[in-house]
């Protein structure tokens, strides 16, 4: 079963005076396996956050079918899809709701009803899966960016989610932040078979992914695994995208004369490659 589908999507935003501005999502189709982990990368405004909230219901499609979970999205299933779809958004501290962690991870099982005692285990269970058991009685405004970012992800994880959206998750994290949400979501992926959305502007983050798609002029520009995607320069300096760090220095390399392998997107597969070459010498 796909986890999410889109068959001839449109959307507009309205504007004040209830006039339909430019299409957003034009004629929008895409087929998001269960269980898989997908980038999603796009220049700004080329849609992404559209996307995610079309997917929960906090927009509704000018046209078009959504089917989410095997569902069709509709007025009637509205709240049943939220519960299974968690979101996580840009700013930490614009999704903290309680001052402790607990307390903030509870909120979001308390508002669908969720009994006290399955409660008290979920929040266990959140907090273990993001690495942060040992913090449920700290204050969220004491804990560092990173940190605080993992207690929202275990806000979403406490609501048992089956699909996990990160809408631009990591952006106001240092490196190390970024490091451990990706970690932490990839791990329940692989684990627990959540499917992962990651919308990101991260290059290096999206070469993690099984799939990326590439979203532009409201539809989707190029979709398939990193390797497929980031030896596709012209689409990517279409869409305005870069390649991942790792591979920009593995081309200047070759450009250099190194015979480096082709398909070098991290920087462990770069320093393997590297080492290697300097075996041979
Ligand atoms: P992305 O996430 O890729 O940056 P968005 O989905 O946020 O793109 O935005 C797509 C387009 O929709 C942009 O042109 C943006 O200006 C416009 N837009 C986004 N939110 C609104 C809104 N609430 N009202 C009107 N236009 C919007």
């Amino acid at each position: 079963m796909n986890a999410i589908e889109f068959e001839s999507v449109n959307f507009s935003y309205s504007s004040e005076e209830n006039e339909t501005s430019a299409p957003v999502l034009k004629d929008f189709s895409i087929s998001i396996e269960r269980g898989s982990f997908v980038a999603l990368l796009g220049r700004n405004g080329s849609g992404k956050s559209t996307f995610a909230k079309l997917v929960n219901g906090l927009l509704t499609a000018s046209s078009g079918k959504i089917t989410v979970l095997g569902e069709e999205l509709g007025d009637k299933n509205l709240f049943e899809i939220r519960k299974k779809v968690g979101m996580v958004f840009q700013n930490p501290d614009n999704q903290q709701v309680a001052s402790i962690v607990e307390d903030d991870v509870a909120f979001g099982p308390e508002n669908i009803g969720v009994p006290r005692e399955e409660i008290a285990k979920r929040i266990d269970y959140a907090l273990k899966a993001t690495d942060m058991e040992g913090f449920k009685e700290a204050q969220v405004a004491r804990l560092s960016g990173g940190q605080k970012q993992r207690v929202a992800v275990a806000g979403a994880l406490a609501l048992t989610p089956e699909i996990l959206i990160l809408d631009e998750s990591t952006s106001m994290l240092d490196p190390k932040g970024r490091k451990e949400i990706i970690e932490v979501v990839k791990a329940l992926n692989k684990e627990k078979g959540v499917t992962v959305i990651d919308v990101t502007h991260y290059m290096d983050e999206a070469a993690e992914a099984d799939e990326i798609y590439i979203l532009h002029g409201g539809k989707i520009l190029k979709s398939g695994t990193p390797e497929e995607i980031f030896k596709d320069e012209e689409t990517l300096l279409k869409a305005g995208l870069s390649l991942p760090r790792a591979a920009i220095i593995a081309k200047n390399l070759r450009a250099a004369g190194l015979p480096l392998p082709d398909g070098i997107l991290s920087k462990e597969e770069l320093g393997e490659s590297l080492c290697k070459l300097l075996a041979k010498i």
